[in-house]
């Protein structure tokens, strides 16, 4: 386990030091997207900026992808290992309505919009809301 994070960490050109694989070891423990409170959750003992810090740097070496769902808060999850988190690369979210929770739906990407020619499109955000598997003997 302590080689794939490091393996999924050279590939995105990030350092390996040990706590970034222990952050990453802790996001790939998620199985849904995770926010940065969802992150400092778990790891009580880690200064908050150092979550922070390292979030963003994942972000940016697209380790890892945002999720705007409307929820407020901004959720992330890691990245397949061929993702370059371009529009082509865009899969759909799924946000659970009771529970809040945000899953990725790497299957389902997004379809092919016709965007008028005079606009440059850098992402796409589809979240599709609803209630997720444990949630939807709640549905109405
Ligand atoms: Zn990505
Ligand atoms: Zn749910
Ligand atoms: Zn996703």
């Amino acid at each position: 386990m302590s080689e794939n994070v490091e393996i999924l960490l050279q590939a995105r050109d990030i350092k390996s030091t040990a706590m970034r694989m222990l952050i990453l070891k802790h996001m790939l423990g998620f199985s849904r997207a995770f926010k940065l409170s969802d992150l400092e959750a778990v790891m009580e003992t880690v200064d908050k900026s150092t979550i922070f810090r390292t979030i963003t740097l994942f972000h940016e070496k697209q380790l890892i992808h945002s999720i705007d769902d409307g929820s407020g808060a901004i959720k992330y999850s890691v990245c397949s290992s061929n993702c370059n988190c371009s529009i082509g690369d865009t899969h759909a979210h799924f946000y659970c309505l009771h529970c809040y929770k945000t899953f990725c739906l790497d299957k389902v990407a997004v379809p092919d919009l016709k965007i008028p020619d005079n606009l440059v499109p850098i992402s796409i955000n589809l979240v599709i809301k609803g209630f997720c598997e444990e949630c939807k003997k709640f549905a109405t």
